[in-house]
């Protein structure tokens, strides 16, 4: 049997910077990947990083490559009815965005662990966890054909929305709340300059549309589709004609085509868990809750979660003061529930609602209008959009 101080199952995002910010404090860890490190360092998902992943990055000594390849935002266009309206985000919070693709930060961290002779066991599924209530938890995983074993003294649940610990606890453990929206986003990456230095979130009544970027040749365009929409039904051309339609405004934009290298439809959901915490298990970053991507905060509460629970974790190994991971769910719940409630607000006003009444409409057109006007609604949007504070 294995031994270690805690058991990480996922090298996402969360798993791997936990790992990173504990070995920095003299705490070990064991990292269980179910993939090849292949598939996870090409797995293209989040693009945009808050203002606090940004300095989480750089203040972990991880950051370099993203500071020398990522593209500062300090703003982002809503385009509506035709116009475009910039939100100056870095000029109404003081902070700006990085976007820096989630394979890169997955590269950087997996590279820091190894260098440091971290222990992150590729195509070792968990297949189950035990004793959460003991004092000696453990966790089965299949690796080679073979199932071993591993005993920690905490469990950090960090396997995505897929994983295994969320489904292994009791049911009546936990409290779900779900919301599934009635469309889903197509989304292309191409390997074609973007078209617009900054995002464009278009509403157009043929539905969303998203222009974003990973790098200065990679674009990244979202279209709202049906959820089951079949991605192959589309060819490129097609693809290409509706983001025209759909991004068009009145000063002459012109969106540039090229080859698209993927494309695939994404179902969209709020979904948030609580308590985060069960005995010695603790659930962090899509493990426990998930939210439309159109906020693109997904990474960043994974992150936040990270933070909150590697400070209580120090605090409990230095000074065994359990205080922090007594209040690790309440804590990072509250950062949680307000991105759930900032991604479900964006998602409401972008997108066009086939059932929605005359008066909901309006009511729409109204709210954009207003976030485009007024000083105030463009700094609330920024200031959520930017990330707001932990805790
Ligand atoms: C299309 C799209 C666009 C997005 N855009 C953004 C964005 O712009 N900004 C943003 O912040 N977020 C965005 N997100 C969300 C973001 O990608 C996720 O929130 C993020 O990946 C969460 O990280 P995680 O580490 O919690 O989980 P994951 O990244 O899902 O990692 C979990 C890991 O656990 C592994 N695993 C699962 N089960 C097991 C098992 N039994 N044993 C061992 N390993 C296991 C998985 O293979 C995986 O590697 C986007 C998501 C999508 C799908």
């Amino acid at each position: 049997m294995m031994r270690t101080q805690v058991g990480i199952i996922g090298a996402g995002p969360a798993g791997l910077m936990l790992s990173h910010l504990l070995a920095l404090e003299g705490i070990s860890s064991v990292v269980l990947e179910a993939h090849t490190r292949d598939y996870v360092e090409q797995r293209i998902r989040a693009g945009l990083m808050e203002h606090f992943s940004v300095e989480l990055l750089r203040q972990c000594g991880v950051g370099a490559r993203m500071d020398r390849e990522g593209l500062v935002h300090h703003g982002i266009v809503l385009r509506f009815g035709g116009r475009s309206h910039r939100i100056p985000v870095t000029d109404l919070t003081g902070k700006s965005m990085m976007i820096y693709g989630q394979h890169e930060v997955v590269k950087d961290l997996i590279a820091a662990r190894l260098a440091a002779g971290g222990q992150i066991l590729f195509e070792a599924e968990a297949v189950g966890i035990d004793e959460l209530h003991g004092e000696r938890p453990r966790i089965r995983f299949r690796q080679d054909g073979r199932e071993q074993q591993i005993e920690c003294d905490i469990i950090a649940g960090c396997d995505g929305f897929h994983g295994i610990c969320r489904p292994a606890l009791p049911l009546g453990a936990l409290t779900v709340y779900d919301k599934i929206y009635p469309f889903g986003w197509l989304g292309i990456l191409a390997d074609v300059a973007p078209s617009n230095d900054e995002l464009v979130y278009a509403n157009h009544e043929r539905g969303y549309a998203l222009l974003t970027m990973r790098s200065p040749s990679v674009s990244r365009l979202y279209l709202q589709c049906a959820p089951d929409e079949d991605a192959d039904a589309w060819t490129d051309e097609a693809i290409w004609a509706e983001l025209r339609t759909r991004l068009a405004d009145d000063s002459g934009f012109v969106l540039q085509s090229g080859p698209i290298r993927q494309k695939g439809v994404t179902a969209m959901r709020s979904y948030v868990v609580e308590p985060l915490r069960h005995g010695r298990l603790f659930l962090l970053g899509d493990a426990a809750h998930i939210v439309p991507p159109t906020g693109a905060k997904g990474m960043n509460l994974a992150f936040a979660d990270v933070v909150v629970l590697s400070r209580a974790l120090i605090d409990w190994y230095r000074k065994r003061n359990g205080d922090g991971l007594d209040s690790y769910s309440a804590t990072a719940l509250r950062r949680v529930w307000k991105a759930e409630r900032f991604s479900w607000w964006l998602t409401s006003l972008m997108h066009r609602f086939e059932h929605a009444t005359p008066f909901e409409r309006r009511m729409q057109a109204a709210e954009l209008d207003y976030v485009t006007s007024s000083r105030a609604a463009m700094t609330t949007l920024a200031e959520n959009y930017a990330g707001l504070p932990l805790g």
